[in-house]
C-alpha cells in the first residue's frame, strides 16, 4: 500500500511516514465498527453521554500535544492550533449534552398513539481537508458518536497525523474498539473505498467541491446520505457608513489567518467607492503588520501554505505584470511561504472568482447596495460573508439579500461550534454544528400503536 510522507511545511523536514489503507483493510474496519455500532447503540443514553465526557477530557489533558503535531504536519500558528485542539473538546463536550436529549415527538392522532424516534445510522464516513485537519474530523466524528453511530474518518493524506493521535485518545478514554477509527490513504483509494462500501451508511466530506460533486454522484447509487462542506469564495462588503477604522483593522485576518486556506476567507473586499481610497490607506499598514513566520513562535499570525505545490497554485492566481496594490514580506529560505497580497481588480478576474486557498485578496469598488448585493452574489458558492454597516436595517436588507449560510455583520467571525454552519449553491448541503447537528445523523421513524379494542 502507498505510504504517505508527512511534512511539515515551515521547515520541509520529514515528519512522519504514514501507510496507506487498503479497499480491503477498508472493508475489515467497517466490519469492526458495525458490530460496535450494534453495542454503541444500545447503551443507555447516559452511559454514551459519560463516554464523550471522558473523551472530551482525555482531549483536553493534551491540547497542547495536540497543538504541537498540528503545528508540525499543518504549520498552523501554535495559537490558532491552541484554539483548534480546544473545538475539539468543546465540540465532544456539546455534543455529549445532547444524547439524552434526541427527543422524538408524539403526535396527535385519533385511535392511538403516534411517536416518533431518532434512530442512528450505523457506520458514518467522515472524509476531511488537510486546511483545518483537527477541527473538522471532529465536527463530524462527535455528534456521529452522540447519535449512536460508529464514524470512519479519512484524514487528508498530508495531514493524517492529529486524527490518528484522537483515535487513540478515544480508545484511552475507554470508547468502545473500533467505534471510531482513523484511515488514512489516498482520496481516490482509501476516500472512495468507503464511500461505495455498502456498508457505510453516510458520507460526511469536506473538502473542493469538484470531489464533492464526485462523490454526491457515487452515493446516489445508493442513496446513500451525504453532507457536503465545500469551497467557498466570501465577500467582505464595506460600506461607506462602517466604522472604516475597525473594518479595515479586521480584514487582514479574515483573508490571511490560517494563511487563507480557509473556505470562510473572506478573499473578495467590496469597497463602497466613495470611502475606497482611505479604506486602501487604512489597510496597507494593516495587512504589512500582520506577522508571518515560524508557526511555533506563540507571536506568529500566518504561516506557511502547507506544500509546494500548492504554493505554485496560489502563485499561479497573482499576476506577474501587474504589480499588487499591497505586497507583504515571508521568509526566505526553506519552507512553503507566500507573502500576504492585495490586488485590486474586477469583478470577473480569476483571482476575484475562484477559491485561491491562500493569502491572496482582491479589492472591487461597488456604487451602491444593490450592486454591493448584486456583486456579491455572483459566485457559484454561498458559504459566508461579512458586511460592515452603522445602520441596522441595511445590515438586515443585505444579510437576507446575501445567497450564503453563514455571515456576520461588524465582524468576521462564522464558526461556532452550537450553531449552524454550511453552504448555499456549490459551498454544499446540509448543516453542520449548532443544535440540529446530531439529527443529521439519525433516520426519523414514526411509530403508529392502535388502542382499538377487538368487538
Ligand atoms: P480535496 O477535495 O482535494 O480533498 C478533501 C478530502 O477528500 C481529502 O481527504 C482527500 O483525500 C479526499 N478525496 C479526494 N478525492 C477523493 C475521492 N475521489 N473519493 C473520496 N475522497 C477523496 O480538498 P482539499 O484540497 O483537501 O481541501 C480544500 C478544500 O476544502 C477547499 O475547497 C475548501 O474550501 C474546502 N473546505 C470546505 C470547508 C467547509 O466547511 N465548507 C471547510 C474546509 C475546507
Amino acid at each position: 500500500m502507498h505510504q504517505h510522507e508527512i511534512v511539515n511545511p515551515a521547515t520541509e523536514e520529514t515528519v512522519a511516514v504514514v501507510p496507506g489503507t487498503s479497499p480491503e483493510e477498508v472493508d475489515a474496519a467497517v466490519r469492526r465498527a458495525a458490530a460496535a455500532q450494534r453495542h454503541w447503540a444500545a447503551l443507555a443514553p447516559g452511559d454514551r453521554a459519560r463516554a464523550l465526557r471522558r473523551f472530551a477530557a482525555a482531549v483536553d489533558g493534551h491540547l497542547e500535544e495536540l497543538a504541537l503535531l498540528e503545528v508540525r504536519e499543518a504549520g498552523h500558528p501554535v495559537g490558532n492550533a491552541r484554539w483548534e485542539a480546544g473545538n475539539v473538546r468543546d465540540l465532544l463536550d456539546y455534543a455529549a449534552g445532547g444524547v439524552e436529549r434526541l427527543l422524538g415527538a408524539q403526535i396527535p392522532v385519533a385511535g392511538g398513539l403516534d411517536v416518533t424516534f431518532h434512530e442512528p445510522l450505523g457506520v458514518v464516513a467522515v472524509i476531511a481537508p488537510w486546511n483545518f485537519p483537527m477541527p473538522i474530523a471532529a465536527w463530524g466524528f462527535a455528534p456521529a458518536l452522540a447519535a449512536g453511530n460508529a464514524v470512519l474518518v479519512k484524514p487528508a493524506e498530508t495531514t493524517p497525523l492529529t486524527a490518528l493521535r484522537l483515535a487513540g485518545l478515544a480508545l484511552e478514554a475507554g470508547l468502545p474498539e473500533g467505534l471510531l477509527q482513523v484511515l488514512p490513504g489516498a482520496g481516490p483509494v482509501t476516500g472512495n473505498a468507503l464511500v461505495e462500501h455498502p456498508g457505510v451508511a453516510k458520507v460526511v466530506f469536506t473538502g473542493s467541491t469538484a470531489v464533492g460533486r464526485q462523490i454526491m454522484a457515487k452515493c446516489a447509487a445508493d442513496v446513500k446520505r451525504v453532507t457536503l462542506e465545500l469551497g467557498g469564495k466570501n465577500p467582505n462588503i464595506v460600506f461607506a457608513d462602517a466604522d472604516l477604522e475597525r473594518a479595515a483593522a479586521a480584514a487582514p485576518g479574515s483573508f490571511l489567518d490560517n494563511t487563507g486556506q480557509d473556505c470562510c476567507a473572506r478573499s473578495r473586499i467590496l469597497v463602497q467607492r466613495s470611502v475606497y481610497d482611505r479604506f486602501m490607506e487604512l489597510l496597507e499598514p494593516a495587512v504589512l503588520s500582520f506577522v508571518t513566520g515560524d508557526p511555533a513562535d506563540p507571536g506568529t499570525q500566518m504561516g506557511p501554505l502547507v506544500s509546494a505545490a500548492h504554493r505554485e497554485r496560489v502563485r499561479s492566481y497573482v499576476p506577474e505584470t501587474a504589480p499588487a496594490a499591497i505586497r507583504g514580506n515571508a521568509p526566505a529560505g526553506k519552507g512553503y511561504w507566500y507573502p500576504a497580497t492585495v490586488l485590486e481588480g474586477r469583478p470577473e478576474d480569476r483571482a476575484a472568482v475562484e477559491e485561491v486557498f491562500g493569502p491572496v485578496a482582491v479589492v472591487i469598488p461597488f456604487e451602491d447596495e444593490e450592486e454591493a448585493v448584486r456583486l456579491a452574489n455572483a459566485t457559484e458558492y454561498g458559504l459566508s460573508g461579512s458586511l460592515w454597516t452603522r445602520d441596522v436595517a441595511r445590515a438586515l436588507r443585505v444579510s437576507r439579500a446575501v445567497a450564503a449560510g453563514n455571515l456576520s455583520v461588524n465582524s468576521h467571525s462564522s464558526v461556532r461550534y452550537w450553531t449552524p454552519f454550511g453552504g448555499f449553491k456549490r459551498s454544499g448541503l446540509g448543516r453542520e454544528l449548532g443544535p440540529d447537528a446530531l439529527s443529521a445523523f439519525t433516520e426519523t421513524k414514526n411509530v403508529f400503536i392502535s388502542t382499538e379494542e377487538s368487538k
